[in-house]
């Protein structure tokens, strides 16, 4: 197959809905065949991003280049981007065959050429076989397969997923999140995966771009936002426990720490310690939420696991007893006050 990888490049963009802007001066580089995860709560405009990249929302200002060249002017028909939609919007009188050759017999491909990419593209979304059913035949999982499909037969320089999967069941989610890596990497389509699942961003993106109050929060590889949240914002959206200090601000990531009795031998180094009391405390089972207030003010929540004391005094896990938090020097992350 051949290298489909097209770079994107966003500059500047601002765009909105008459007055007031929902995208605020959006920057960013996109390699080529790099999947990207545009990440961010319900409402703050990334299905707006993607009918910009589209061609189908003409933005307030700023340039967008594919490749190189500046598309800002071109039609959406004349764009190479194929979209998916959380609905598979399949027609329901076409075949699965003629809903996935739709847009090449638009496009007045020969009708042998046409079957034959039609067959091909079923063959890579597992649905050879399915090419004369109806889409009324087709389970859900199927039938985003097919809107998977006719994304893919017209050879996309940039393919653009709106929250795709977000309507099908969990366990079909990571199939088709696999077969979307999958067929990803296959192609090196340049792809933008929409979803406000932090995890689905995480574990399909080479890099998440994070989206919040119209502005690009942080755009990093998924593991920084794990370890280098930019902002405080950021920190609170990836779950972080953000705490106001007397200089700034303080995110903890709460999978790291452990909560002990103040008197424990300390565990590991703890920079700086947190001292508290327990408000609550929820047993979930294996883990344990609890609820802490901090001795500088400010409440916390910390989920761990239940863990054996080392020391002699074990932890007493009732409102009110005395806690220390004891965490890894990388768990912590300070804003300093500006
Ligand atoms: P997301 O996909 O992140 O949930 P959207 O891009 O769909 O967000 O919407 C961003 C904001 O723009 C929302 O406040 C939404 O109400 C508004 N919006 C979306 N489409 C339109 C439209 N066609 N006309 C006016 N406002 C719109
Ligand atoms: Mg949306």
């Amino acid at each position: 197959m051949a290298d489909r990888g097209t770079s994107i490049r966003i500059e500047g963009l601002t765009a909105g809905y008459g007055r007031g802007h929902i995208l605020e001066s959006i920057s960013l580089a996109i390699e080529p065949g790099e999947l990207v995860s545009l990440l961010g709560p319900s409402g703050c405009g990334k299905s707006t991003l993607l009918r910009v990249l589209a061609g189908l929302h003409q933005p307030t200002s700023g340039e967008i280049l594919f490749a190189g060249q500046s598309v800002n002017r071109l039609p959406a028909e004349q764009r190479r981007t194929a979209m998916v939609f959380q609905r598979p919007l399949l027609f329901p009188w076409l075949s699965v065959a003629g809903n996935v050759g739709f847009g090449l017999k638009m496009r007045r491909v020969p009708v042998a050429q046409a079957r034959q990419q039609v067959a091909e593209a079923l063959r890579m979304v597992h649905l050879e076989g399915y090419a004369d059913r109806r889409p009324t035949e087709l389970s859900g999982g199927q039938a985003q397969r097919v809107a998977l499909a006719r994304a893919l037969v017209t050879a996309p320089e940039l393919l653009l997923l709106d929250e795709p999967f977000s309507a099908l069941d969990e366990n079909l989610r990571e199939e088709m999140r696999q077969l979307v890596r999958q067929l990803q990497r296959q192609l090196h389509i340049t792809t933008i995966f929409v979803t406000h699942d932090q995890t689905e961003a995480a574990l399909l993106a080479d890099r998440i771009g994070l989206l919040l109050g119209g502005r690009l929060a942080q755009f990093a590889p998924p593991r920084q936002f794990f370890t280098a949240p930019a902002t405080p914002e950021v920190a609170r959206f990836f779950g972080w426990q953000v705490i106001e200090t007397p200089d700034g601000i303080s995110a903890l990531r709460p999978e790291l720490v452990q909560v002990r009795h103040q008197t424990s031998p300390p565990f590991s180094a703890s920079v700086p310690p947190l001292r508290g009391t327990l408000r609550s405390v929820a047993d979930l089972g294996l883990r344990i939420r609890y609820a802490i207030e901090l001795e500088t003010g400010g409440m916390i929540e910390i989920t761990c696991l239940e863990t054996a004391e080392d020391g002699q005094t074990p932890l007493r896990r009732q409102p009110g007893a005395p806690v220390r938090l004891d965490f890894p020097p990388s768990a912590l992350v300070h804003f300093p006050a500006r």
